[in-house]
């Protein structure tokens, strides 16, 4: 696979340039390159079934880069779980993928107790001897998974989505071909790895020789450590979802002062709102600012757009772009035929980095994935519609939202908050500020129970939601109903109770 042969050479010609800079920790070129080798033996030799997953578990430190390599370079997808998704939703992993080994990078024991899972850790991987050198032979390639990233899905379980090394190569090629990022770069690496924003910096950064530079939870829970760090950073492309740097945006000192060699800001994920995008252009005028558009599906995204002065003036709804050129974009109306330019229907992406589908879940994937004329397809779930070549963005035509740039399905909180003994019936109301989802709501028939005060019965339900959930799909705030208000046609009525929740 090309980009693994692109990332040999770099170590080759320059092992000491910097590939990964995290926490005070960092790690060279030649080092990722040198010491994956020594992962991928190590894994080569506990024989497991041929292409089975191997789950990653940390958030950023550089062994974690180390390892995937490791596993692509032994012939094995990895799965990268970060530090924040809770031990349940973790077993539910490890039983979807079947995987047989998990590489546990986060310094804590993982208290998982089965037997068709063998957890090792770093320091049992470090005490493997290993001198010899992989052959490319059995290195993932081309329609073989290389990772296989889990998103939220509205039965209750999550959805592991099969990214496959062509799919990641032609992502990569897009993005060192039409973003001006190709120059051995310093990157910022903001979301974790188990989300696909991060692949956006990843293998573009590693491709080119760039270097990536981490935000981790720690930096982002306290303002001042994330500005000091974002100062060292010095980095010279951003990529963050939009909520990200909003946040960033709030203190006046994030600004060219602070980042001066600062020249692409790449965003994903949700929508870009036209104020932040002139904001940065004010503070950052050497900066271009990119909306792109996609879904952990198609390889994190598949169009783009620069926003510029022009693009601000036209519209005021930002456009997410063109396609990438080897994608096509079909808008098709219900009966699955393609709309008139300008006229709104359900996006369907079709190209080579369009994942085969969920793994081990051939009833989702029918109506998710299809191949046409040789490519894979993918319903997204999208609205949009198509003006001057550029696609707009309308929304979602399901129960799936970004809450601060996280993707989750309403359907799957509620399922686990429903499986509670306290609760009756539930739904999840997104309420909004300025169209942004601003928190999430549940509204709950409650069971019977002995709580006194219903504070202590909220306490309650959240710390069992924080068993299942991560911490960004558990509702802020909860109210009590004696019964759910019904739409005629007996479904739960999801605008009254949104309509009574905003009185
Ligand atoms: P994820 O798989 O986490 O990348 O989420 C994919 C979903 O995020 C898409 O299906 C869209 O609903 C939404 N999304 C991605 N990019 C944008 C964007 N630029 N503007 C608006 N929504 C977006």
């Amino acid at each position: 696979m090309k980009l693994l042969y692109n990332i040999e050479d770099i170590a080759l010609i320059h092992p000491e340039k910097l590939a990964f800079i995290s926490t005070n920790k960092e790690i060279s070129y030649g080092d990722l390159w040198n010491q994956s080798e020594r992962f991928a033996g190590f894994f080569h030799g506990l024989k497991l079934k041929n292409a089975s997953p191997i789950l990653v578990y940390g958030h950023m430190e550089p062994e974690m880069l180390i390892a995937f390599l490791g596993s692509v370079k032994a012939g094995h997808p990895y799965i990268p779980v970060d530090t924040s998704i809770p031990l349940e939703r973790i077993i539910k992993i490890l039983e979807s993928s079947k995987a047989e080994l998990l590489v546990n990078l986060s310094g804590s024991p993982l208290p998982i107790d089965q037997e068709s899972i063998r957890i090792i850790s770093l320091e049992e991987i470090e005490s493997f001897h290993f001198n010899g050198k992989t052959s490319p032979d059995n290195w993932v390639r081309d329609d073989e998974n290389f990772y296989i990233i889990y998103t939220s899905g509205s039965t209750g379980n999550p959805k592991g989505v099969q990214i496959s090394a062509s799919n990641l190569q032609s992502f990569t090629d897009w993005m060192r071909k039409d973003f001006p990022i190709n120059n051995g770069l310093r990157f910022l690496n903001q979301a974790p790895f188990s989300f696909d924003l991060s692949v956006m910096d990843l293998y573009p950064a590693l491709a080119s020789g760039g270097t990536l530079f981490a935000i981790t939870k720690e930096m982002i829970a306290k303002p001042k450590i994330l500005f000091e760090e974002l100062k060292k950073s010095n980095v010279q492309v951003w990529t963050s979802t939009p909520s990200f740097v909003q946040m960033c945006l709030m203190d006046p000192s994030f600004n060219e002062g602070l980042l001066p060699e600062l020249r692409v800001f790449l965003f994903c994920g949700e929508i870009l709102p036209a104020i932040i995008s002139r904001q940065l252009k004010e503070r950052f005028p050497k900066a271009a600012v990119y909306n792109t558009y996609g879904p952990t599906e198609a390889t994190v995204a598949v169009t783009s757009v620069e926003v510029t002065e022009e693009i601000l003036e036209r519209y005021p709804a930002l456009p997410v772009g063109q396609p990438k050129s080897d994608t096509r974009l079909l808008l098709l109306d219900e009966n699955g035929t393609e709309v008139l330019e300008g006229e709104k229907g359900e996006i369907v992406i079709v190209g080579p980095s369009v994942s085969k589908g969920y793994l081990g879940l051939p009833e989702i994937n029918e109506k998710a994935f299809y191949s046409q004329d040789g490519q894979m397809a993918y319903r997204t779930g999208d609205a949009g519609y198509m003006e001057n070549g550029l696609l707009f963005y309308k929304g979602r035509m399901d129960f799936q939202i970004k809450l601060h740039g996280y993707r989750m399905e309403l359907e799957e909180i509620e399922h686990q908050i429903a499986k509670s003994q306290y609760v009756k019936a539930a739904v999840v109301i997104p309420v909004t500020q300025n169209e942004k989802i601003e928190y999430l709501m549940a509204a709950i028939v409650p069971a019977e129970h002995s709580f006194e005060k219903e504070f202590q019965l909220t306490a309650t339900i959240k710390k069992e939601l924080s068993e299942v959930l991560p911490a960004y799909m558990i509702p802020r705030k909860f109210t009590y109903r004696d019964a759910l208000p019904m739409t005629a046609n007996g479904k739960v009525d999801r605008k009254l109770i949104r309509e009574k929740v905003l009185l």
